[in-house]
């Protein structure tokens, strides 16, 4: 069967057609994504009343792209799902009651699904995974490590205490004066740098408890870029290219700990797997660290196309056809109400005889 999906939790438009063909085989039939970036570019960073406008100029005209991509009308979908949450309310509001009115109005089910469950079930589109792995989130407004234990089946092991690491490049940008995004731009001016010039901290690095934390990281940046004045090129490039080291450092010290209990907690899995999503995932140093350190903990390194880690409706598809196939489906979607906050473990099924 074939399932619509709509995205617009936070600063891309987006919809998409995936099917499930005979055998368990799903195909992306379109996957169309309108970002943002230059609305908001100005801001150096998303501004949510903009976003919401955008969403609400933008989304019928990318849902009819989406469908006629696909080759098909509304009366050959099964399905419509739309993310319903974390995000921004506006945008949620947007998508979610365009799902609506076409459910309704097509006599068609409605399946409202958490973004980051569409992230975490994408490398079983892309490269059919199997149950149990683990997941590593990346992005402008999540930094998670969660074991996938099954559909609707989440344990975060590891989030941020306050900055996300997208956030901490996007930050680390704009305090050097570079365009936003910041990530792409960091990147690029590191790839210039020594990133032995300056000694910026490694968060949390050795510590017992699992968590990232980026916050301290930013402030040590923001010293070292006050202390000089002017700023020149080769000044600029040597802290991004630090700051990287810095961060690739602390994500392998904090992955590296993850590893090690899924090892322990699946000791039986002969090739167990590390999937990366998120725009961050998309930086050459920081997947290459991750690479590494999967070589050495024995784990098999997941990485999905970029256009699939970022924000997309085809991974909201994806999560409304693994929904439909287990059973998974909410009678009540159409009562749903968008949430801002929506932790992903909250939806786990609750797990029975674990002291978890
Ligand atoms: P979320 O998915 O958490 O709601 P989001 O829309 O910000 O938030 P994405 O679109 O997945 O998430 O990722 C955007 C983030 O990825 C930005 O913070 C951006 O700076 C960062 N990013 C993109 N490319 C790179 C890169 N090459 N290196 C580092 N960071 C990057
Ligand atoms: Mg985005
Ligand atoms: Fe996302």
């Amino acid at each position: 069967f074939r399932v619509l999906g709509i995205e617009t939790s936070c600063d891309e438009t987006a919809a998409s057609v995936v099917a499930l063909k005979a055998g368990g085989v799903p195909e992306i039939l379109s996957n169309i994504v309108l970002s943002q970036i230059e609305e908001h570019a100005a801001f150096g960073g998303v501004v949510p009343e903009i976003a919401a406008r955008a969403h609400v100029e933008a989304l019928d005209g990318i849902i009819e792209a989406a469908l006629a991509d696909s080759g098909t009308d509304l009366s050959g979908i099964d399905a419509i799902a739309a993310t319903a949450g974390p995000g921004l309310v506006g945008g949620l509001i947007v998508g979610l009651m365009t799902a609506k009115a076409m459910a309704m109005s097509a006599g068609k089910p409605l399946i409202a699904i958490n973004h980051l469950e569409g992230h975490a079930l994408t490398a079983r589109l892309t490269d059919g995974l199997a149950f149990p792995y683990l997941l590593l989130l990346v992005s402008g407004g999540h930094t998670q490590i969660v074991l996938v234990r099954g559909v609707g089946d989440y344990q975060r092991w590891a989030t941020t205490i306050d900055d996300a690491l997208g956030e901490a490049f996007d930050k680390t940008a704009k305090m050097l004066g570079l365009p936003y995004p910041g990530g792409p731009n960091v990147e690029i001016a590191a790839s210039r740098g020594d990133p032995s010039r300056f000694a910026f901290p490694r968060p949390m690095k050795g510590e017992q408890r699992p968590d990232f934390s980026f916050s301290g990281l930013k402030t040590a940046v923001r010293q070292a870029a006050t202390e000089i004045s002017p700023l020149s090129d080769k000044d600029v490039a040597d802290i991004c290219a630090s700051f990287q080291l810095a961060v690739s450092d602390a994500l392998g010290d904090r992955v590296s700990r993850a590893l090690s209990r899924f090892r322990g907690e699946f000791p039986d899995i002969a090739a167990p797997a590390l999937v990366v999503a998120g725009g961050v995932a998309a930086n050459r140093q920081i997947k290459a660290t991750l690479e590494a350190l999967c070589g050495e903990y024995g784990f098999l390194f997941v990485a999905p196309p970029h256009i699939l880690c970022t924000d997309n409706a085809a991974m909201i598809a994806w999560a409304g056809i693994e929904r439909m196939r287990a059973g998974m489906t909410d009678p009540q979607a159409m009562d749903f109400v968008p949430r801002s906050r929506w932790p992903l473990d909250s939806i786990s099924a609750p797990v029975v005889g674990s002291g978890r």
